[in-house]
């Protein structure tokens, strides 16, 4: 028998039917022992999540506004929720308990955390499980900062024994007491600092979708889903704009080398995707693990014939863009040529400035701007080592008539990042994709 922490996002705890669902995802798997759920999130797409329902009754506060008509919907919904799962937590009381707060000028955390305390209430006692209120027990510093430790044995401490918790997710407080959130999605953050504390086997992270894909599906058709994946690779795909786990909710799992498995509540049968310390035995013929990308990036290349035998020709360049307050996302570097990719939208209204800043300091031969730059990883711990990857790569997006405008393959030969012109973005995503999963 192991132990596992199921976190499970809005979507999965957006009305009964979902819950329902969950009650027996949890039933069927005595190892789940301990559940962090979201605040009840969008049931259809033109629907509100409760979180944004409550950060909009602050700025409406803000604005003197009258905020009541939205805290109904609010009010709606949980009391729909307690009376349609049939169990009674005085949720009325509660929030009138909260309105009072509200119109005593409670503060813009403490509102939004009340759709994952509310929730949490209620399902604990749908589930029959015990109510952990993370108040209580992920502490934050008087002047807002995590508290790592601390929280971690005040976890430690309330969770142990043999009972069955539900936890709202997303908050904490300060030691003075006053309620403190994560930033935006961080229910996640708050099932993975439990999951260290308790020494899960897992940590279940249960979604609306069966885990990641190779792919964005809104370009390539119907792409496979990713079985296995490492924290690295992962960390990969989400710098280059995958949408998947947030950096700062793998950490406290990763540390304690705890697999996170991402799951789906509406389809409990499908394995999701499984995130582990280790790169994932591959399958036969599986080379990459993912291709993530965005478009918006920038390169400045310098052409220089006597670069290589200079001192401190980078220093001198990466100076002038930490000078003009720009951060610098790839060096790609041949022999008479360096480049910078830089982020368009930080370097915007810059890239003149910089230029000449360049042409004093470092004396080109020549310089060239491209502007409309999309850059795409290909990641895969599968490519270490193999030769033949990187020509494979090159001319599936050769044969897809896509121009290669730069190449950038870190050592670890994990990830080869090549940049194309935006208008080749969608293209170049489909050619790799073609080539290596098919
Ligand atoms: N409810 C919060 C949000 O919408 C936190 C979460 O769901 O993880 O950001």
């Amino acid at each position: 028998m192991g132990i596992k922490v199921a976190k499970f996002g809005g979507s999965s705890v957006a009305d009964a039917i979902q819950i329902n669902k969950i009650r027996d995802i949890v039933f069927e798997d005595e190892d789940i022992r301990y559940v962090v759920v979201s605040a009840p999130g969008k049931r259809f797409s033109e629907d509100s999540k409760v979180t944004d329902l409550l950060y909009l009754c602050k700025t409406h506060i803000d604005h003197k506004l009258a905020y009541e008509q939205i805290f109904q919907v609010i009010t709606d919904r949980f009391m729909s929720l307690e009376s349609s799962l049939g169990v009674d937590v005085g949720i009325k009381d509660e929030l009138a308990e909260i309105r009072s707060n509200i119109n005593e000028g409670a503060s813009a955390d403490y509102i939004a955390s009340r759709g994952e305390y509310l929730n949490a209430k209620i399902i604990a006692a749908y589930l029959g499980f015990e109510f952990l209120d993370s108040a209580k027990v992920i502490k934050f510093s008087d002047k807002g900062k995590f508290m790592e430790e601390r929280t971690n044995d005040e976890l430690a401490g309330a969770l142990k024994g043999e009972g069955r918790f539900v936890v709202p997710g997303f908050y904490g407080s300060r030691i003075d007491g006053s309620i403190k959130t994560f930033s935006r999605g961080g229910s996640d953050i708050t099932g993975a600092l439990i999951a260290r504390a308790v020494g899960a086997d897992v940590y279940e992270n249960w979604t609306d979708v069966s885990g990641f894909l190779v792919a964005d599906p809104r370009i390539v058709e119907n792409p496979k889903p990713i079985s296995h994946i490492s924290y690295k690779e992962l960390r990969e795909l989400a710098y280059m704009g995958a949408s998947v786990l947030h950096e700062e909710a793998i950490y406290p799992a990763k540390v304690a080398n705890i697999p996170i498995n991402i799951r789906n509540t509406n389809r409990p049968q499908d394995p999701g995707t499984m995130i582990t310390s280790e790169p994932a035995v591959l399958e036969e013929g599986q080379i990459i693990s993912g291709i993530a990308g965005s478009r918006g990036f920038t390169s400045i290349t310098i052409f220089n014939s006597h670069m290589i035998g200079q001192k401190g020709f980078i220093r001198k360049m990466a100076g002038i863009l930490e000078d003009h307050d720009v951060t610098i996302e790839h060096i790609p570097s041949g022999i008479d040529t360096m480049s910078v990719v830089l982020n368009s939208k930080i370097v915007e209204g810059k890239v003149e400035e910089i230029m000449e800043e360049f042409e004093r300091q470092l004396k080109p031969e020549a310089m060239e701007v491209s502007t409309d730059l999309a850059l795409i990883a290909t990641v895969g711990a599968g490519m270490a080592f193999r030769t033949g990857t990187s020509a494979q790569l090159f001319g599936a997006l050769a044969e897809a008539g896509v121009n290669i405008r730069m190449i950038d393959q870190g050592s670890s030969e994990m990830n080869i990042i090549v940049g194309v012109a935006e208008k080749d973005f969608e293209k170049a995503i489909r050619a790799i994709y073609k080539a290596f999963v098919g």
